[in-house]
């Protein structure tokens, strides 16, 4: 059983909190994702569990074993980093192969493993060439086959795929979660794009200065943000913040998201459209109301105002999120 456990974490760097007092129980199998702006500590946790940053106080157990003390090497885990660490001077099947030589793996058994993870990654054809002769994607695949040979209870995703571009993301993205399918082993990734976060994780821990905001599903998160700050932060365009008092009464802030909001003139908010983009499948219509910033999210094909028009806005109690308009906390229903 490969579940992670982090118990009352706190790591200073300095007299610099990076994170503070984190309670985080990660499930045997689970994709976890660690998602949180730049800054925010995700890496430092991540650090902690795979055993390369001590904590300042608190306890980190994977599966029944308090491994505080325990060298990364012996942690049983494997680090996957954004910019990849491979071997220049080593082909691909070396590369792949080096945990194994590290752990004195008879040569013709690592030669096997590193051929079998090569070939599931689609890399088979590549495993004489250096990392220099080969795309970003490639590479990346190379370091993921690197940590599978290792057959690891835990790993650790350091944005493996932020040196890639748009559609090998998206490609990259549907290959992790068959690899998480097909190894059962328990993934914690790290990424500040929370699109990685919606699609892949069975869990997302949304962080912010050090702290953790929610945990949830991606579903959960969406649905019911614990604060102002996941609120914007998941979605994309984030969910408007609409000013107190003026979609409905009281002190509370009323959060709406984009696909929510109504264009109709009988709606009580006035928008002034500032910014019309057809982005093809959909039409994001963004304006102000008073002094907040407010974007309509439209299906293709819909009629859309003007620039420079004024069109009344509202949207139905259900889709409402409300907060409090001092702790910015999620207001309970
Ligand atoms: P990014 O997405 O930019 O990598 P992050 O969310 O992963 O950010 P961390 O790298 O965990 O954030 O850093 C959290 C905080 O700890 C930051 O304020 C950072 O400057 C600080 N920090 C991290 N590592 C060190 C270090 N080795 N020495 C001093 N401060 C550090």
């Amino acid at each position: 059983m490969a579940q992670v456990r982090l118990q009352n974490i706190t790591k200073q760097f300095d007299g610099v909190t990076a994170v503070e007092d984190i309670n985080l129980d990660i499930a045997d199998r689970e994709f976890m994702i660690l998602l949180g702006p730049s800054g925010c500590g995700k890496s430092t946790l991540l650090r902690i569990i795979a055993g390369l940053e001590d904590p300042t106080e608190g306890e980190v157990y994977i599966g029944d074993t308090m491994v505080n003390n325990v060298m990364p090497k012996q942690r049983d885990v494997a680090m996957v980093f954004q910019s990849y660490a491979l071997y220049p001077h080593k082909s691909v099947q070396d590369n792949i192969e080096f945990p194994l030589k590290v752990r004195k793996v008879p040569k013709a058994q690592r030669a096997a493993a590193a051929i079998e993870a090569a070939t599931s990654l689609g890399l088979g054809e590549y495993l004489d060439r250096k990392p220099g002769a080969l795309s970003g994607g490639q590479r990346q695949r190379v370091a993921l086959a690197r940590a599978i040979v290792r057959n690891p209870a835990v790993f650790c995703m350091d944005e493996p795929l932020s040196n890639l571009d748009a559609k090998l993301r998206g490609e990259t993205r549907a290959e992790l979660i068959a690899l998480h399918q097909r190894l059962n082993s328990t993934f914690v990734y790290v990424t500040h794009d929370q699109v990685e976060a919606m699609t892949m994780g069975t869990r997302i821990a949304v962080m912010s200065r050090g702290h953790l905001e929610q945990i949830g599903t991606p579903q959960e998160v969406y649905d019911k943000p614990s604060s102002v700050f996941v609120a914007q932060f998941v979605g994309m365009p984030p969910m408007n913040i609409l000013p107190a008092g003026s979609l409905e009464a009281g002190t509370h802030l009323v959060g709406v998201r984009p696909e929510h909001l109504r264009i109709s003139p009988d709606h009580p908010l006035s928008l002034h459209v500032q910014l019309v983009e057809q982005l093809g499948h959909e039409v994001h219509i963004t304006g102000s109301v008073g002094d907040r910033r407010v974007v309509v999210r439209q299906e293709a094909g819909a009629v859309t105002p003007a620039v420079g028009s004024v069109v009344r806005v509202g949207a139905a109690q259900h889709v409402r999120h409300r907060f409090d308009a001092v702790t910015e906390q999620r207001i309970a229903e």
